[in-house]
């Protein structure tokens, strides 16, 4: 028995949810007391797949092909898995993975549980925690099947980091008709220094900024703290950002160490996509405004006044 994480990588880095996946992967793994695998589908090299090691992984499996299908990726993890008897497959939560993790579940027969918040219990039964109604309610659910397949939650564990090596595994896989189904027209890339969802930390602006002149404060003060730039929904249905920038429950999910809301009230559906943040910093004028429940810090004031003042401090103590 064996267990087997999947790494996801945005062109050749290794996402950071990934990481965080793999030292899930490899806390389960030294639990049940067997050893812990990734599978790479992507052109990435053999630093940073030695790298994984850093996680916990003993040995990364690398298929150097990053256009492959959706469809086919269930298949190349299914016997991937076969092949090192791996019965545990360990997802980070992502667009992309949603797309084929039921499928290996379904090829697996396996039970499959998504947004995993916690390390299972594994005291002869092997019980997961998961976050439900975009994290107001958990349930507690045993999954009883011998194969298993968990999609886990960005933050779910603190990584445990050390300086190990894994060692690295070149596999084939040939995809069979069903597995090419499916055909992939055009890859629109979103624009933008740092991927939103890699950041560790995001400036995100709402109405509250009032339009899109304004919005060289939100990106001063993201260049000074090397952020990424969020918005909420009605800020991108308006066109005053990119539709990729909206956070929430329609938009991208975020979970950087700082989120740092600007004019934004704090709808519930906005506190779905950042509500798994470490540090959650709100800038309002309003003190009643929904969003300073949520807040691990708060300040009350006009972000017109604040932001620059913010931008100025950062910039004296990051340069
Ligand atoms: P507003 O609600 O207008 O809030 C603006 C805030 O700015 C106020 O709190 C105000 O006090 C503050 N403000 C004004 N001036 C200043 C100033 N000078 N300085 C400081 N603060 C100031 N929303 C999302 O964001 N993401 C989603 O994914 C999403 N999905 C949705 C899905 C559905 C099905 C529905 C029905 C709604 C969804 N919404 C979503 C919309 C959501 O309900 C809210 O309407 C939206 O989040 C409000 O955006 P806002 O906070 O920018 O604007």
């Amino acid at each position: 028995m064996s267990i087997i994480c999947y790494v996801e990588c945005a062109g050749s880095t290794i996402k950071k949810s990934s990481l965080e996946c793999a030292s899930f992967a490899s806390q389960v793994a030294s639990k049940l007391g067997v050893r812990a695998y990734a599978i790479v589908i992507a052109n990435t090299d053999n630093a940073q797949l030695e790298m994984l090691g850093n996680y916990g992984i003993a040995e990364v499996l690398h298929i150097d092909d990053a256009q492959m299908l959706p469809m086919a990726r269930a298949s190349a993890i299914y016997d991937a898995s076969k092949s090192i008897n791996a019965n545990i497959v360990i997802f980070p939560k992502s667009v992309s993975v949603d797309g084929f993790a039921s499928r290996l579940a379904v090829k697996m027969k396996a039970n499959m549980v998504s947004n995993v918040c916690e390390l299972p219990i594994t005291d002869g039964t092997f019980t997961v925690k998961r976050s439900l109604y975009t994290g107001k309610a958990f349930a507690i659910t045993e999954l009883k099947s011998e194969n298993k397949v968990l999609v886990v939650k960005k933050n779910a564990v603190q990584p445990i980091v050390t300086q190990d090596k894994a060692s690295v595994k070149k596999i084939s896989f040939q995809p069979q008709e069903t597995d090419t189904a499916l055909k992939v027209t055009e890859v629109v890339k979103s624009s933008g220094d740092l991927l939103l969802t890699e950041a560790e930390i995001v400036v995100s602006g709402g109405r509250g900024m009032k339009g899109p002149e304004n919005w060289h404060l939100i990106e001063n003060l993201a260049k000074a703290l090397g952020a990424a730039t969020g918005c909420s929904k009605p800020v991108s249905d308006m066109d005053w950002r990119p539709h990729h920038e909206h956070v929430g429950q329609t938009g991208v999910k975020v979970s950087p160490n700082i989120y740092i809301a600007v004019g934004i009230s704090g709808a519930i559906q906005h506190l779905a996509g950042v509500n798994t943040s470490k540090c959650i910093v709100v800038i309002n004028k309003d003190p009643e405004a929904p969003f300073f429940k949520a807040a691990d810090y708060g300040i009350v004031g006009d972000a017109f006044e604040i932001l620059p003042k913010l931008t100025d401090a950062a910039k004296k103590i990051l340069t």
